[in-house]
């Protein structure tokens, strides 16, 4: 310091040497906050809304482990792990699988960003809000957008799906397999081929219904559901040759999913994953993606999904990075259909305590119904912000209003992964009960 103001003094001259030496001692426009000197306080919550979920100890204690290079030998190591973590809970072979350094959105972002060209036709199912984003995203690359419409808990239907393909020559379809604003369950089963016949791609977002419901990426069929009868998969079944007389060799083309429903991870990572079909159209492109950050060529040689060296693209989160890999870890040993199993009970001994409440549920088509997140209609005379606050404030339990097209509409109750339990559903039972019976009712 006193070297740096004789040199100051010397080259500059007293005065101005003068403003260096008061420079450091010069009121700062914006003070230190006062409220990052108080210690960071986090209130022990149980969150049953539609995400995110509860973090696993496991998960936890990789968020704590120390950090290293994006470019590190051992991070390209768990990169590979995720990427094969993703391959399983996918049910894919697609070599191009990875991990997007970003949310649900981001994904979604990165498929249309990468598949949709200015001009092309993009058929997108709405029936919540999923579709709607999806079609504002698409609606800025300057695509033809083609919304089918249907009211909160709709679904799209073969017969409704071949009609529009036929009509609108579209390139590439979206479907919500969890439409998680309804709590609606998409159905699957032949879309994949459906949408090739009409030289369609098929695009699925599963953020709300990964690991909670059956979805084999490569190949839709009805065997997964029969299979919950045999939970010691032997981890041939869905991949492989020959899983049952309904299987269908068609899939789906591109599907993403989030880290912080059943996975059970910090928001903020997101899982996709491209059929050779999907990444011959991306290769085949006439225009460079508006996006960098999400051009999926990039992306597919940082995450080591071609031949070529792995060149620097971003810096990917490392801590997120471990922690999704151990949520992947997690439902690799779970068994899959171990978990789809667990959904399906817990979700089902909700669905009877709710009813068992005089509550009506959203949807009223069993099959329909997505384990993971529930919808219930707001009962009548309450105001359903009376009841989430209720339950907070009272219980210390998280759960939701709507969303989008379902605001005012419903409840919506999320077991999530390890949330996923009847001691869970016994809780926000009871919480719910008091709720009903403390919080105002209008006279109707
Ligand atoms: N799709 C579905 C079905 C979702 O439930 C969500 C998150 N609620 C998203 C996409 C978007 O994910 P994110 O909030 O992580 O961007």
């Amino acid at each position: 310091m006193l070297w740096a103001l004789t040199e100051a003094r010397a080259v500059l001259g007293h005065r101005t040497a003068g403003w260096v030496r008061t420079m450091a001692s010069r009121s700062l426009l914006v003070a230190p906050p006062a409220a990052l000197s108080k210690p960071l306080f986090i209130p022990s919550r149980l969150l049953l809304g539609p995400g995110p979920s509860n973090l696993t100890p496991r998960v936890m204690a990789a968020g704590g482990l120390p950090v290293l290079g994006h470019m590190h030998q051992e991070v390209y190591q768990i990169m590979d792990e995720i990427k094969q973590g993703i391959q399983y809970v996918f049910q894919t072979r697609n070599p191009l699988s990875l991990a997007i350094s970003g949310s649900g959105h981001c994904a979604l972002e990165a498929a249309l960003f990468n598949l949709l060209e200015p001009g092309d036709s993009f058929l997108v199912g709405v029936s919540g809000i999923w579709g709607q984003r999806a079609q504002d995203i698409a609606e800025r690359i300057g695509a033809r957008v083609c919304p089918m419409v249907k009211a909160p808990g709709g679904h799209f239907t073969l017969q409704e799906v071949e009609e529009a393909l036929a009509q609108h020559k579209p390139v590439l379809l979206f479907l919500a397999h969890g439409e998680s604003s309804t709590g609606v369950l998409q159905p699957l089963d032949g879309y994949g081929e459906l949408c090739h016949r009409h030289q369609c791609l098929l695009l699925v977002d599963s953020v709300a219904s990964l690991g909670g419901a059956p979805i084999y990426m490569d190949r839709q069929d009805t065997c997964g559901v029969l299979r919950l009868a045999q939970p010691a998969w032997n981890g041939v079944g869905p991949a492989g040759e020959g899983s049952g007389p309904t299987a269908r060799l068609d899939g789906i083309d591109v599907l993403y999913s989030g880290s912080q429903k059943v996975l059970n991870a910090p928001p903020g990572t997101s899982l996709i994953s491209f059929s050779d079909k999907a990444k011959n159209k991306i290769y085949a492109r006439k225009t460079k993606p508006v996006s960098f950050y999400l051009d999926i060529q990039w992306l597919a040689n940082f995450w080591g999904c071609d031949d070529r060296p792995r060149t620097y693209h971003h810096t990917t989160p490392i801590i997120s990075l471990y922690s999704l890999r151990e949520s992947l870890a997690h439902l690799a040993e779970q068994g899959l259909e171990n978990s789809w199993q667990q959904h399906r009970e817990a979700s089902e001994y909700l669905h009877t305590c709710l009813q068992g409440l005089g509550l009506q549920l959203f949807v009223k088509d069993q099959a329909l119904r997505l384990p993971t997140i529930t919808s219930v209609v707001v009962p009548m005379g309450y105001d359903w912000r009376d009841i989430v606050k209720y339950i907070m404030d009272h219980h210390h339990i998280e759960i939701a209003g709507g969303l989008g097209p379902s605001a005012g509409k419903v409840l919506r109750i999320g077991l999530l992964g390890g949330n996923a339990t009847r001691e869970n559903v016994d809780r926000v039972t009871r919480a719910l009960r008091e709720a009903l019976q403390r919080c105002p009712r209008s006279k109707l």
